[in-house]
Formats: structure tokens, C-alpha cells, sequence
């Protein structure tokens, strides 16, 4: 019997014949792992396959588990999906390469402070509250272009846009809208899409997908 694919793999070609479909270079794409919750022995399989981009939601649980990791294995690089803190944004700057949680004027002078002190410059996405759903964080809609403003006025490298559409709904108005607000904007990037839907995120611009379960299974408690 043949091997059957891991699912990194089943991804991956998902992630092509979406591509295909949609007429876009699947190299435009970035699957971004989201490990959070997983040990390392849930992630060192993904390493071993050669995946090296990941994501966290919590500064501190990243702080725990990838330094050793990353020692292992050279070339990771590390996103935060998850809400930023103020007083957590320099241990932030030093451990993540890409933070997709950019939302508010506050945070945006927390980062700039912490570029500043830790010499690092970390391309940021700015997360839109897309939904409504102040408790997910994200900016609202009406506060974006003042948002963007900030940042840009503060040096903070923008990535482009992050949504987490509500959940239970069809997400493909929120991408769209999400496309075009990024559009607007002047920005490359658009983070969005999981599990379920990231194959129609990819359909609808998405650069960079954010997966958990459909790599790593379901999350510990
Ligand atoms: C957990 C998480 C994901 C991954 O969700 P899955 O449904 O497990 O793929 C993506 N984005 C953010 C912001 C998350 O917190």
C-alpha cells in the first residue's frame, strides 16, 4: 500500500489546485502553521517535511517552545496570530518575524518603541475588525485609514491586512472586502483564511493562510 500523504502535504497540494484554479503563482502564497497549543513533538514532523513558517497567538507560549526548536532547525520563521499586549510588544519584536496584530494607535507606538530598542524591524499586518466582533480584536472599519496613517507615519513596515471573519458564516463577503479594503490602502498583503476556508481566502487574494487543525488535528484543551 502506498504511503498515504501527511497532511502537510494534502495542504500544500490543496493549497495548488486552488492556485491553479485561480490563476495565481502558488508561490504568492505563505502557509503560515499555527502550532499554538502543540508541543514540539507535534511540530518537529512539519520541520522534518521542510515547513518553516509558523504561528503563535501567545508571546510567552512561543517563548517556551521555539527557541529550541529553532536552534534545530534554521530558517523558521515565526508569526504572531494572535492579540498583542503593549507591555509584551518588545519580548514580541525580538521573537516573531511577522506579527499579523497590528490594531490599534497604542500598539503602534509600542512596536515603534520596540523596533527602536531591539533593532529588529518586523513587517506587521493590520488586523481589520471585519466582523464587528470588537472581542477578536482587529480595528474597526471607520479607524483603518487613521490606523494606517500611524503606522506609516511611526516607520512600522506594513505587511498588508489580517481579518478573522465571524465565525458560522460564510466568510467570502469578509475576503473580498478585506481585498479590497487592502487595495485601497496600497498594501501587498492579505492574511486570511484557516482551516475551513482557506481555500476560498486563497480564491479571493489571500498571501498568507493561517492553518492549525487541518495540519496538526484538533487542539489540546
Ligand atoms: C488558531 C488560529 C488560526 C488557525 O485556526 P484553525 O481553524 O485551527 O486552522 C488562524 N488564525 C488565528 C488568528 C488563530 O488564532
Amino acid at each position: 500500500m502506498e504511503k498515504a500523504d501527511t497532511p502537510l502535504a494534502q495542504v500544500r497540494s490543496n493549497i495548488a489546485l486552488v492556485c491553479k484554479r485561480a490563476r495565481r503563482d502558488p508561490g504568492e502564497v505563505t502557509l503560515v502553521a499555527v502550532s499554538k497549543r502543540h508541543e514540539a513533538a507535534a511540530i518537529k514532523p512539519l520541520l522534518l517535511e521542510g515547513h518553516r513558517h509558523f504561528g503563535e497567538n501567545r508571546v510567552q507560549e512561543a517563548q517556551e517552545k521555539w527557541p529550541a526548536l529553532r536552534e534545530a532547525h534554521p530558517g523558521v520563521q515565526l508569526h504572531l496570530v494572535g492579540q498583542l499586549q503593549s507591555n509584551k510588544a518588545e519580548d514580541a519584536a525580538a521573537l516573531f518575524d511577522v506579527i499579523h496584530s497590528l490594531d490599534r494607535p497604542s500598539l503602534v507606538k509600542a512596536l515603534a518603541k520596540a523596533f527602536d530598542k531591539t533593532g529588529r524591524q518586523v513587517p506587521c499586518f493590520v488586523q481589520v475588525d471585519v466582523g464587528d466582533e470588537p472581542q477578536k480584536g482587529g480595528c474597526p472599519v471607520g479607524e483603518l485609514s487613521a490606523l494606517i496613517k500611524e503606522a506609516r507615519d511611526a516607520e512600522i513596515p506594513l505587511a498588508g491586512l489580517m481579518c478573522l471573519p465571524p465565525a458560522e458564516i460564510e466568510p467570502a463577503p469578509f475576503f473580498a472586502f478585506l481585498d479590497k479594503l487592502a487595495r485601497d490602502h496600497g498594501l501587498e498583503g492579505r492574511s486570511m483564511g484557516m482551516s475551513g476556508d482557506y481555500e476560498t481566502a486563497i480564491m479571493l487574494g489571500a498571501t498568507h493562510v493561517r492553518v492549525g487543525t487541518a495540519l496538526f488535528g484538533e487542539r489540546p484543551s
